[in-house]
């Protein structure tokens, strides 16, 4: 299933399912939490049930983004995955290796490793996102580094 509102205001609002007790719409929607949100049920299952087997807070940095939005903050442009079903999860170090492991057995497909060791360690993440393949030259999954 696939939901849409106008915020995450408007979500509640509209009385919509939120059956993901670890995240809220708030953290989910577009604009830094203040723009439109789409969530896909699917996406939402399998990052929750990540959350439960890692077992520890999982701060979203970024979740879903309007083509416009996604455009503005990155080069995947108006299509990148985030404008379908992602997150940036901050995190570092060792549990940064056990997210992706717990992530690659729930079927994330698309894993972004951003975890430069000069960076300091709020700025590193790992996104995650799965998206099924939709072109030869982008192989699913595939896991590459920012
Ligand atoms: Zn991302």
């Amino acid at each position: 299933m696939r939901y849409e509102a106008a915020s995450a205001a408007d979500y509640r609002a509209k009385g919509l399912p939120w059956n993901w007790p670890n995240f809220t719409p708030e953290e989910m929607a577009s604009h830094k939490g203040k723009g439109p949100l789409v969530i896909e049920t699917e996406f939402m299952d399998r990052l929750q049930k990540l959350r439960l087997m890692y077992g520890r807070p999982m701060i979203i940095n970024s979740a879903y983004r309007t083509p416009e939005y996604n455009d503005q903050v990155s080069g995947s442009g108006r299509t990148g995955a985030h404008t379908e079903r992602a997150v940036d999860v901050r995190v570092y170090g060792t549990h940064a290796f056990e997210l992706v492991a717990i992530a690659i057995g729930l079927g994330f497909t698309g894993i972004g490793f951003s975890q430069a060791p000069k960076t300091p360690h709020a700025q590193r993440f790992v996104h995650l996102d799965d998206i099924p393949a939709k072109h030869p030259h982008n192989p699913r999954p595939m896991i590459w580094s920012y």
